[in-house]
């Protein structure tokens, strides 16, 4: 909706407003290095310096914080983690993140086997408030029906893409992640820690504890095993007893190639989709979105890696 009125192109918005979508489920974190491997996110100098500039624009006009900067504490799970780790920062990969190593011991009251390291460039997204606030600010785009005079309808349905008959042929996996919210009585940890499973400070003693990954539920309601756990992975990152308040799940529009799926319908060109976001929505969807209106509206060529055209056959 953002791109669409900065292009000035009126917009109405059909959404189903549910509490429980992914993106209000989701911590909307943005990290400069993904998995065990520790391999630099795609494209992530140019996506996150597009996603900071969008939501500087878009904090400023909704009146809300959006975006807060973190240094993050990475606990090896492996030997073989800390091999990977010292390849990547001798080769200078991770120069620009101001790495700092943690040989093995313990560090700040955290058991780390094989050591960590902790590093700057995180950032997160509050992916609920910037939908709550978009969609009271602009209340009167929401009109809950599909607008029949539209020139071009744009599906960014999440994971419900794969009901449209006309676009059921994406290759969506979704993947079903859950996530707690949680006190940790006497935690005043003003940084994220991860060992695969993360934990994201929300002031007072409060945080978030995510997230799992799940190909084969479809059900999107949470699950006593994927709250053990994380609660089990969660106990070797923390020396106090935690309590849970809070226990979401919901479905991301997850792809096997984790790009994000944007385009024209091949057949019907009314016809438009933004989807494909996976488990990086907070960092990809500003410029997925950018994408698929610079396409509309001026004719700019899509990033052909995103490009559903890739996936159709008639
Ligand atoms: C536990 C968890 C943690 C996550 N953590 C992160 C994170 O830290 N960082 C990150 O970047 N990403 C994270 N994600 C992923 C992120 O949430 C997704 O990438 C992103 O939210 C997908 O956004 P979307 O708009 O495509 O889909 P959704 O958020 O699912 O939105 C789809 C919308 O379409 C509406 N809708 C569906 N069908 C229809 C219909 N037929 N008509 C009208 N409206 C309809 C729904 O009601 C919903 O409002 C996480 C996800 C989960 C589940």
């Amino acid at each position: 909706m953002h791109e669409l009125r900065k292009s000035g192109i009126r917009v109405t918005i059909d959404d189903h407003h549910d509490p429980e979508s992914s993106s209000n489920v989701a911590a909307g974190m943005i990290t400069p290095i993904t998995g065990q491997r520790l391999k630099p996110t795609w494209r992530g100098e140019e996506l996150t310096s597009h996603a900071q500039a969008t939501y500087a624009e878009l904090a400023h006009d909704l009146g809300v914080p959006l975006w807060k900067d973190w240094s993050l504490v990475r606990v090896f799970r492996t030997e073989i983690m800390r091999t990977w780790f010292e390849q990547r920062r001798d080769r200078g990969e991770l120069d620009h993140l101001a790495v700092e190593a943690l040989a093995p011991g313990t560090h700040s009251g955290i058991e780390m086997q094989h050591g960590g390291f902790r590093h700057a460039g995180v950032a997160t997204v509050h992916m609920a408030a910037l939908l709550g606030a978009m969609r009271a600010r602009y209340a009167d785009a929401f009109i809950d029906t599909s607008a029949p005079d539209a020139d071009v309808v744009i599906t960014c349905t999440g994971t419900a893409v794969l009901e449209d008959p006309d676009w059921s042929w994406l290759p969506i996996e979704p993947s079903k992640g859950e996530i707690l919210d949680v006190r940790i009585d006497g935690d005043h940890c003003d940084y994220i820690r991860t060992n695969g499973t993360w934990i994201l400070p929300c002031g007072d003693s409060m945080f978030r504890i995510g997230a799992t990954h799940d190909w084969d539920d479809r059900d999107p309601l949470p699950t006593h095993a994927a709250r053990l756990q994380l609660l089990e992975e969660a106990s070797k990152l923390v020396a106090g007893t935690i309590t849970v308040l809070g226990h979401r799940a919901a479905l991301r529009p997850s792809t096997t190639f984790k790009r994000p799926l944007v385009g024209r319908h091949p057949v019907h060109p009314t016809l438009a989709v933004c989807t494909g976001l996976g488990t990086k929505g907070a960092l990809q969807g500003p410029w997925a979105a950018h994408q698929i209106v610079q396409h509309l509206v001026h004719a700019a060529p899509l990033d052909p890696e995103i490009d559903i055209a890739r996936w159709w056959k008639p």
